[in-house]
């Protein structure tokens, strides 16, 4: 028997297994594909994720070699988010396509000693107390004590666990296509979304002369979301929008996206979690969505980490809910704001022409900024005022950065001195006298689970290691 089963390959299910496998648990990652598709859907990675994986020292190389985006966008209009006044390291997206993402942790994993176990499709999933019994469309079967489904947006686990899926259907549909065109240049194109005949088009270069084509129109609407898109379908759609002289002359990779909305009520059911696109889908405008997938990863892993190395009851792992769901839902939240502020009309437009002008307040910007960067997650308070929120990767009184010491992924207690080389005072919440006597401890995740500025106050701790409970 196996601790964990991690159903999809994903971004998600990826990062998890590395930090179930850096928590001293046994893992079986599992994957229905027998390759990877070998089409990126997300292309960068927000601010908080650029954190988080670096602070397990996922990214390395990486940092210096890929484009660095200092905004983000809010439903495509023409102000752009400033990232430059986020309280982070990194107040940047990095231009790292999905596909590389998922080939960094791959590698990351089989370094440790951990394949995708292709070709496997989830079929079943029977739990009882002492664990979970998963069998596969090939007859081929599993026994894991914990199973968590990664598994996107039509996740089997989630079915199979009879966890419902609330929501809304996508009001429109469109397609996504990286594309090698002739005739034309078309040049970089934030998505004005704007449509012209009823149409939208927007264009993004990617590398080696590739562009990515996001469109929908009239006839995208009649057609199944199952349908592969035909050559002569993009073909068509480049036609129209950009006129005769474009050429399409490869098509890489096509898919059919919608804007539909559902969230499970509950993430958790006994044994089984959803986790990712299997726990949310929403439409990516923003770019959110993996990296909203890769944060709940980061805040799974270490709390089923803890339980199955005996340090933390299973109730903990309750609070993956209590602290996720409300994150996803305030995505889909703001992913169906910037939906209707898209929509063909001219009372919208006028709704749009208010927003540029809040954009331009920078308390305004700095609001969305935070949201859509994932740099403003918190969660829920605690006795002192910095519990619950993310401790930036300060400077260390021994010159190392929260960062590094967080690259064993288990809770840092950080001294008084430490504190106060960090900056940190009277304006995060400590007591008039300063950092001197205060302590924090921070989670794997980065968050802060207990802080106190009471030099007397007991540090949670058992057997020499941070005590793990719920809230903590
Ligand atoms: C057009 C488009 C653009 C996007 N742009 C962005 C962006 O800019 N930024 C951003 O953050 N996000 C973006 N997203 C969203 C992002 O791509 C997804 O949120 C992300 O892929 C979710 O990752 P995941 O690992 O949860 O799921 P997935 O990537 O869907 O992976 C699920 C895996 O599970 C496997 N699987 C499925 N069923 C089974 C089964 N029964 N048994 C075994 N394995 C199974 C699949 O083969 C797959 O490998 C975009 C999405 C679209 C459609």
């Amino acid at each position: 028997m196996t601790d964990v089963l991690v159903v999809g390959a994903g971004p998600t299910g990826l990062l998890l297994a590395s930090e179930l496998v850096l928590a001293g648990a046994d893992v079986v990652l599992v994957d229905k594909a027998n390759e990877r598709s070998g089409q990126s859907k997300a292309l960068s990675l927000q601010p908080r994720s650029v954190e988080i994986l670096h602070s397990r020292g996922l990214l390395g190389s990486l940092l210096d070699d890929v484009p660095r985006l200092p905004a983000g966008h809010f439903a495509g209009l023409p102000v752009p988010l400033d990232y430059g006044v986020l309280d982070t390291r990194f107040p940047y997206q990095l231009g790292i396509p999905q596909l590389r993402i998922e080939q960094r942790l791959e590698e990351h994993l089989a370094g440790r000693g951990v394949g995708v176990c292709r070709g496997l499709e989830l079929t079943g999933l029977e739990q009882d107390e002492t664990g979970v019994r998963a069998t596969f469309s090939d007859a081929a079967e599993i026994r894991a004590g914990w199973v968590v489904g990664c598994d996107g947006a039509r996740s089997a686990v989630r079915k199979l666990a009879g966890i419902e899926f609330p929501g809304r259907d996508g009001r429109f549909s469109a397609v996504v296509a990286d594309v090698v065109v002739a005739g034309v240049e078309p040049g970089w194109e934030l998505p004005s979304l704007v449509p012209r005949d009823g149409a939208v088009m927007t264009m993004v270069p990617l590398e080696d002369g590739v562009h990515r084509a996001l469109f929908t129109g009239p006839e995208q609407q009649n057609l199944p979301k199952d349908l592969p898109v035909a050559f002569e379908e993009v073909a068509a759609a480049l036609r129209g929008w950009y006129g005769d002289e474009i050429v399409l002359r490869e098509l890489r990779y096509a898919s059919r996206f919608t804007d539909a909305a559902r969230q499970p009520e509950r993430y958790r059911v006994g044994r089984v979690f959803v986790a990712g696109d299997a726990a949310h889908v929403h439409s990516p405008t923003g770019g959110q969505g993996m990296n909203l997938g890769l944060q709940d990863a980061f805040n799974l892993g270490w709390k089923l980490g803890a339980v199955v190395r005996g340090e933390a009851g299973s109730g903990l792992l309750d609070s993956y809910h209590d602290e996720r769901h409300p994150v996803g839902r305030a995505v889909l939240g703001n992913t169906r704001a910037q939906g209707v502020l898209m929509v063909p009309d001219e009372d919208v437009a006028c709704l749009r022409e208010t927003f540029v002008e809040l954009l331009g307040v920078p308390e305004a910007n700095r609001l969305l900024a935070e949201q859509v960067s994932g740099i403003g997650v918190a969660y829920a308070p605690g006795d002192h005022p910095l519990v619950g929120r993310r401790m930036p990767d300060i400077t260390l009184a021994n010159g190392q950065t929260l960062a590094d010491r967080l690259r064993a992924g288990r809770h840092v207690l950080l001294e008084g001195m430490d504190l106060a080389a960090g900056g940190l005072g009277e304006a995060n919440g400590f007591a008039g006298g300063g950092v001197c006597g205060a302590r924090v401890l921070v989670r794997p995740d980065g968050y802060v689970g207990w802080a106190s500025d009471d030099p007397r106050a007991v540090v949670p701790e058992v057997g020499g290691l941070p005590r793990v409970t719920a809230g903590s």
